[in-house]
């Protein structure tokens, strides 16, 4: 099966419609297109419209190919629940500051800079387990299905080098965090977004976090965060040969069985 669960549109950041990445799924040879729109502290969607565009998909689709209804809820969203959601992506984009605003840890390397000289003791690693304190607590809640951009702090690491992502300083924190999210059951995301734009050499979670899941016996999928029509699939295929690397056998995918619930296939490697 070809699928995606993590897709974005104009009605959040994406620069598509829902209908032109629908079609363009479909003409990719999709089997399943997940839409997972924001609903987080600095960019949320009219949730009403949103249900309304993608149901409406679904309907003009059947037949030809599954739509779902998902949505990437942030762990600090605080606004309307997001009834109708079929599945939830779990995201940490903000860390809780002493002043009780939030830090944007993906806005840019120059606003992390500034959180780390101003809240962290211009210490990289500290803001990165203050990441990792946090990002462990993304499944409690959210409650999600599925676990975002796990190691998302090491985002702008490789155009920006600020970290080692092997010190033991980084990676302590985040095998704590790796280790309490695999036990909750979700499925983590092998998520190319960072990847296919060409920021990032590595996937999320980077390999080293992807054998420990391996070891942990996680589950993965893979996800390509998709903002654009071009990039629905983009990094597939390096993703899987990172995944068949570090162990993995198969993915997980989920489509509308025949009493239209979600059901959870397996998609060998
Ligand atoms: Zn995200
Ligand atoms: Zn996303």
């Amino acid at each position: 099966m070809l699928t995606n669960y993590h897709t974005h549109t104009t009605l959040c950041d994406g620069k598509n419609t829902p209908a032109e990445m629908t079609e363009a799924a479909y003409r990719k040879g999709f089997d399943a297109l997940g839409f997972s729109g924001h609903m987080d502290p600095s960019i949320r969607m009219d949730w009403g419209r949103y249900v309304r565009e993608i149901s409406g998909l679904r309907e003009s689709y059947k037949g030809r190919m599954d739509i779902l209804l998902g949505v990437e809820l942030d762990q600090w969203w605080r606004g309307e629940p997001v009834t109708g959601a079929e599945y939830v992506i779990g995201s940490t984009h903000f860390i809780s500051l002493p002043d009780g605003r939030l830090g944007c840890v993906d806005w840019t390397w120059e606003e992390s800079d500034r959180l780390r000289r101003e809240w962290f003791g211009a210490d990289w690693y500290r803001l990165a387990a203050a990441y990792y304190e946090t990002e462990a607590r993304v499944w409690e809640r959210t409650r999600c299905d599925i676990l975002g951009h796990f190691d998302l702090v090491a985002c702008f690491n490789h155009q920006r080098p600020s970290f080692d992502e092997e010190d033991p300083r980084y990676l302590r924190p985040a095998m704590e965090a790796l280790e309490t999210l695999a036990a909750t059951g979700a499925v983590f995301e092998i998520n190319c977004g960072a990847y296919n734009r060409g920021r990032r050499r590595d996937f999320y979670p980077a390999r080293p976090l992807l054998r420990r899941l391996r070891e942990l016996g996680a589950e993965v999928c893979l996800s390509s965060d998709a903002h654009q029509a071009e990039l629905l699939d983009g990094g597939f295929a390096d993703a899987r040969e990172a995944l068949r690397a570090c162990g993995f056998g198969h993915t997980v995918c989920w489509r509308h069985g025949a009493d239209g619930a979600l059901e959870r296939v397996e998609e060998g490697l």
